[in-house]
């Protein structure tokens, strides 16, 4: 069902409130939002798209069941995962971004002057046309000189780069993805990272949403940092906080291929005053900060005693 005069309805919004269940990922647990008016429903040809309105938290963008951002909250996720890898690599020119059909992460990538192209690979059309429409804060990027859009397989635009010359490979790919069941399902394997590290120069940096947290299940997190690991020299895990995500917070896996870098830490610092006026979230501070972890999940993810 797509937009109309008459009233839209969805599965999963029930009572006035829309429900994020999942037996498999987050048994005996549930996040609810309230739901002010639903703007669209419908199933395009890769996942199951709703967006509304909520009441407290702006415009939302829900696939296959799943919250991927809400107006209130998005700029979290967004620069965190944007500007970790592009302040962690000294002089990023060329990004890739895979995924990221709202536009949120090219609205950040573009904030570096030092960024030549910002290509990004969406699977769904659909995704970025409700964008445009619905969550305009986010999806302004697109018209921007530098952005180049391909709607395509992720995992075949990668497969596709194998036989690029180094010249045209990338400083920086952001996997900015759903999660694992749906047409994502692939970014998670160690196909995947083999084929990001190959698409990357040297000093290249990947960082790629986890789908999971420390709270969620971390023993997921430690395998998909494990599968990294057998592709990258550096592996080191992140986070930020997200009220929408469950749990309150998101982990990011951020690699690189170079053994002297360390991603962890800012390779390029703006003036403070300079970090206030572009970013709501990110400084140079929480940039390490975001990698320290509490005791018992360094001692699973790190293998520290
Ligand atoms: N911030 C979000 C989160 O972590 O929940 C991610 C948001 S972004 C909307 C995720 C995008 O990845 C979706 O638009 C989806 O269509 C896209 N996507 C999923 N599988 C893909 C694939 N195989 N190739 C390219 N894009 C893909």
């Amino acid at each position: 069902m797509s937009d109309s005069s008459k009233e839209l309805t969805h599965p999963l919004v029930v009572d006035g409130w829309f429900r994020e269940v999942s037996e498999e990922y987050f048994p005996g647990q549930a996040f609810m939002l309230k739901v002010e008016k639903i703007l669209h429903a419908e199933k395009s040809q890769f996942q199951d798209i709703l967006v509304f309105q909520s009441t407290d938290f702006g415009n939302v963008l829900v696939l296959d069941g799943i919250i991927q951002v809400t107006e209130r909250d998005e700029f979290a996720y967004q620069e965190m995962i944007t500007h970790v890898p592009l302040f962690g690599h000294p002089n990023p020119k060329k990004v890739l971004v895979i995924g990221g059909g709202d536009g949120g992460v090219l609205r950040e990538v573009v904030k570096h002057e030092c960024v030549e192209s910002a290509t990004l690979v969406e699977i769904d059309d659909m995704v970025i046309k409700l964008s445009k429409k619905y969550l305009p804060n986010m999806a302004k990027s697109y018209t921007h000189e530098k952005v180049q859009v391909f709607l395509q397989d992720g995992f075949k635009f990668l497969k596709d780069c194998e036989s690029r010359l180094d010249q045209d490979k990338f400083d920086v790919i952001i996997t900015d993805s759903s999660d694992p069941d749906g047409p994502a399902e692939a970014f998670f394997q160690q196909a995947y990272f083999k084929l990001l590290f190959n698409a990357l120069n040297k000093d290249g940096i990947v960082i790629s949403m986890a789908s999971e947290n420390i709270w969620l299940n971390i023993n997921n997190l430690k395998k998909l940092k494990d599968v990294c690991h057998t592709v990258f020299p550096v592996v080191k895990t992140c986070y930020c906080t997200m009220p929408t995500y469950t749990s309150g917070q998101i982990s990011l896996m951020c690699c690189g291929k170079n053994a002297d870098i360390d991603v962890a830490k800012p390779s390029r610092k703006l003036p403070a005053e300079k970090e206030r006026e572009l970013f709501k979230y990110y400084n140079s501070e929480i940039h390490s900060a975001s990698f320290v972890l509490p005791t018992w999940a360094a001692q699973v993810l790190d293998n520290n005693s």
